[in-house]
């Protein structure tokens, strides 16, 4: 059973779809962690644009999104993805440097794809799924994989992203079979992706702008939940250290439900970017899990 994860834009009454420990030397004052590093290939779907002209997105805007990537996920002092509230997940992302062949890439981390269309109407059991992926996927063994897109139509007008859960995790809250090999990954509309902080990107939205959108996809595709677990105050996303939520937040106010305060600077809420810099130690431990036992995941990192 294919299930997904998306995140979706502010829409009023949109419906919301989808919803190890390493044996240090006590004489070593200065062990480093195990960092789980994860090569990364964007396929930059377009439609026959220049490059750097509309979905056929920058280097650049590739290399700000991975940059945001390792900011959030390592907590980078200094920078948006540092909280004090939050933690270090330990893991890494970098642009790959060869194609499956072994072939050096002209562009590093980066696979453009004339997919002869200009929209692409939704992730959901679409053309994505069924036709693009299958066609465009790198060895998941050894990729992970990120297709940005131009999304349109009915429900592709409010989608930014959506992601493929990891399969045998042994987590509570995902199934045995979370989707095929053949479209495992993420899928993220291009004005969403990458920072408008760390370049000129003319097509990227105003309020999703800060390349959270992927780092929320991510944290789907290695495991994690919504933090208001997809459901009222009696559902939950299986993570002790994000209060108990009933609905997701869409802005950056503050907001109390079931009792206590949302965790709105969680990058699993639906917050806008510029809300965002959170990851808990539950969810930490969440992913990973997933790094060590999931197919297509532990296989990953180097
Ligand atoms: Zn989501």
């Amino acid at each position: 059973m294919k299930k997904y994860e998306i995140r979706l834009l502010t829409v009023l009454g949109i419906l919301v779809l989808l919803a190890g420990c390493s044996e240090d030397d006590e004489t070593q004052t200065n062990a480093e962690p195990f960092i789980y590093r994860i090569p990364v290939i964007v396929h930059v779907v377009h439609n026959g644009e220049e490059v750097g002209n509309g979905p056929n997105i920058s280097q650049a805007q590739v290399q700000s999104q991975i940059e945001v990537l390792n900011e959030d996920f390592r907590r980078i002092s200094g920078t948006n993805g540092f909280n004090s509230d939050g933690v270090d997940t330990e893991i890494e992302f970098y642009l790959a440097t060869t194609d499956p062949n072994g072939n050096v890439l002209a562009e590093p981390g980066i696979d453009r794809y004339d997919g002869g269309r200009i929209i692409w109407p939704t992730g959901l059991s679409t053309s994505v799924d069924s036709q693009l992926k299958p066609a465009t996927i790198w060895d998941p063994n050894r990729y992970f994989n990120i297709w940005t897109v131009n999304f349109g139509g009915f429900v592709g007008r409010n989608l930014l992203g959506y992601a493929q859960f990891p399969s045998n995790s042994g987590l509570m809250g995902l199934n045995e079979d979370e989707g095929s090999a053949q479209t495992d990954g993420i899928v993220v509309g291009y004005k969403y992706f990458g920072s408008g902080e760390k370049g000129n990107f003319p097509d990227l939205n105003e309020t999703y702008n800060l390349g959270r959108t992927a780092t929320h996809e991510v944290g789907h595709w290695i495991g994690l939940r919504h933090i208001w677990g997809d459901g009222d105050c009696t559902v939950d996303d299986f993570c002790d250290d994000t209060p108990i939520s009933d609905e997701p937040n869409y802005s950056c106010e503050t907001h109390v439900s079931c009792g206590t305060q949302d965790m709105i600077e969680n990058y699993m809420d639906y917050t806008e970017d510029q809300c965002m810099s959170i990851f808990t130690q539950d969810q930490k431990d969440r992913m990973i899990q997933v790094l060590e036992n999931s197919p297509r995941r532990n296989t990953l990192y180097n």
